[in-house]
């Protein structure tokens, strides 16, 4: 038998067996079960997110016999014929293919003939948003008057491309990306498949470089098994490369720990593989500029960058740890590197040399460096006057002597800008820890949370609020239910130091209302700057 991709052979054939999409699935399934099934479907989405696959068994469970709760049975007449691909009654036509004028013609006249065995008769358009003007006319005509027997299921990576005129004769769904977890789920199961091994920690790489699609993953998976039986971490990193956001993560950190020596060898690596500086310094700009998104709007990151929550996190995570001087700092160098390797005459050494920059800024003498270095020190001294007054640092390293006069005066000084919990962290920060425990002791509730945001803390009661969204409603209702109240609680009582109490509600009008982001502006800006140095003065007219 000829080689399957590992993408095709885990291809799921019904809802049951799809990964993730549980509000999406539950939907359709719903429709087959009622029978009320629309004219015209559109799926949206990234790659690789499960929507030509819907698609499929869509077009199974609606011809299906006998379906069993909105799944396609796989035995009867209809099921069998489809899964051999041998029936006319599902047309599937790939609009990337010369922009699809001859496919649509073709649509346009088999259209009139009834479906030869099943009941309904199924076109499937993939990439609908390549189709040529004339082709999403002729379209157009068909989707405006559908004989009884027809379904549409149009399937795009880009829904903004599409006429309004299409759009609004759709039933849109919006598939998201697959969080991390669940693609490593199905990455394990075809491993054991496929009789081979693999690590946890590589199966995590696989999955993070996928980006929420499965369909890259399986591929990636596919390459490393080609390679080897034993999938390992080293074996991972070798197919991935130096092509992916893992490398850029260790770079920075290379750079933040100026770890000069470290840098040098990233940069060999990067050279030896043929890449090219330019794009890697335009990769690293991307990189410094997401970071400095994650330190002033974390909690929208995943949003409005497109990334999953795991990838967010990571973000949050390495923004942390960096000041945004530091990170505005490290911008401008990849930035204007940019410009400049355009003329190089060694585009490597200019690469060296911004690198080596940006990682030993206590040999620079520019005015940006030094007050990037007078930041990180106050940074320190805060740090450092917090654990005095918290009584940490004393006992730990007695060496602190001189320090206490200095935290005397400031502490008095300096209005704490935020109600803290006992453990010295913000009502938000907390919830970010207990966010962070939930992803690795209960990714199902972690899984449910990521559909929506921390929407406030009263005293002790912790709000989330579900993004305003098809499947809100069952969000709510999943995290309210005793045992996930109960798991949320707990990681909140750990995070805060305190007996605390957990709500889920429904979307609130004033969700992204001007006023919060103004609020999280000043609470970044304070965090570097201390808030009591920030002064917010009105625009001059
Ligand atoms: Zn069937």
């Amino acid at each position: 038998m000829a080689y399957q991709a590992l993408y095709r052979k885990w291809r799921p054939a019904d809802f049951s067996s799809m990964v993730s999409q549980e509000a999406i699935v539950s939907t359709l399934r719903n429709q087959i079960i009622t029978g009320r099934i629309a004219h015209a479907y559109l799926f949206c989405g990234s790659r690789g997110t499960g929507k030509t696959s819907a698609a499929k068994i869509m077009a199974r469970a609606v011809n299906c016999e006998s379906p069993v709760n909105g799944d396609p049975c796989g035995k009867c007449e209809s099921c069998l014929r489809l899964a051999a691909e041998e029936s006319m009654d599902v047309m599937e036509i790939d609009a990337a293919s010369n922009n699809g004028v001859d496919e649509i013609r073709d649509l346009r006249e088999t259209v009139k003939y009834p479906p030869q065995h099943g009941r309904f008769k199924v076109y499937i358009i993939d990439e609908v948003h390549m189709l040529s003007a004339s082709a999403f006319n002729a379209l157009l005509k068909t989707l405006e008057e559908p004989p009884a027997y027809v379904v549409f299921i149009l399937a795009t990576t880009e829904p903004q491309k599409l006429p309004a005129t299409i759009l609004s004769r759709c039933q849109r769904f919006d598939f998201g990306r697959i969080p991390a977890m669940q693609i490593v789920g199905r990455l394990r199961q075809a491993v054991e498949g496929a009789q081979a091994t693999a690590t946890d920690s590589a199966l995590n790489m696989i999955a993070r470089a996928a980006e929420g699609g499965m369909r890259d993953a399986l591929s990636i998976l596919d390459m490393c098994l080609g390679y080897q039986s034993d999938v390992t971490d080293e074996l991972v990193r070798n197919v991935l490369g130096t092509s992916d956001r893992y490398f850029l993560f260790r770079f920075t950190d290379a750079l933040e720990g100026e770890d000069a020596g470290e840098v040098m060898r990233m940069i060999d690596e990067l050279m030896r593989k043929g890449r090219e500086p330019m794009v890697f310094a335009r990769e690293m700009s991307q990189h410094m500029r997401a970071l400095l998104m994650a330190k002033t709007c974390p909690d929208e990151l995943a949003n409005l960058l497109d990334l999953t929550q795991e990838t967010a996190y990571e973000y949050v995570e390495q923004a942390e740890e960096m000041t945004v001087t530091r990170l505005m700092r490290m911008l401008e160098l990849f930035m204007s590197v940019e410009t400049e390797l355009r003329y190089a005459s060694s585009p490597r050494l200019a690469l060296e040399n911004v690198a080596l920059k940006c990682c030993l800024r206590t040999q620079e003498v520019d005015a940006r460096a030094l007050t990037d270095r007078i930041v990180q020190l106050e940074k320190k001294l805060a740090e450092l006057t917090e654990k005095i007054a918290s009584g940490a640092v004393v006992a730990a390293a007695p060496k602190a002597k001189a320090e206490p006069k200095a935290a005397a005066p400031k502490k008095t000084e300096a209005p704490k800008p935020k109600v803290l919990t006992p453990t010295g962290r913000s009502a938000e920060d907390a919830w970010k820890e207990a966010v962070k425990t939930l992803q690795k002791g209960n990714p199902m509730v972690y899984g449910f949370l990521s559909f929506g945001r921390f929407a406030g803390c009263d005293g002790t009661l912790y709000r989330w609020a579900a993004n305003p969204a098809p499947g809100a409603e069952m969000y709510v209702g999943m995290l309210n239910k005793p045992q996930n109240v109960q798991a949320i609680c707990a990681a909140l009582t750990d995070a805060a130091g305190v007996e605390s109490r957990f709500e889920a509600v429904m979307p609130q009008a004033d969700q992204t209302g001007p006023a919060d982001e103004e609020e999280s502006l000043l609470t970044a800006l304070g965090e570097t700057f201390e808030r009591a140095n920030v002064i917010v003065q009105d625009e001059p007219k």
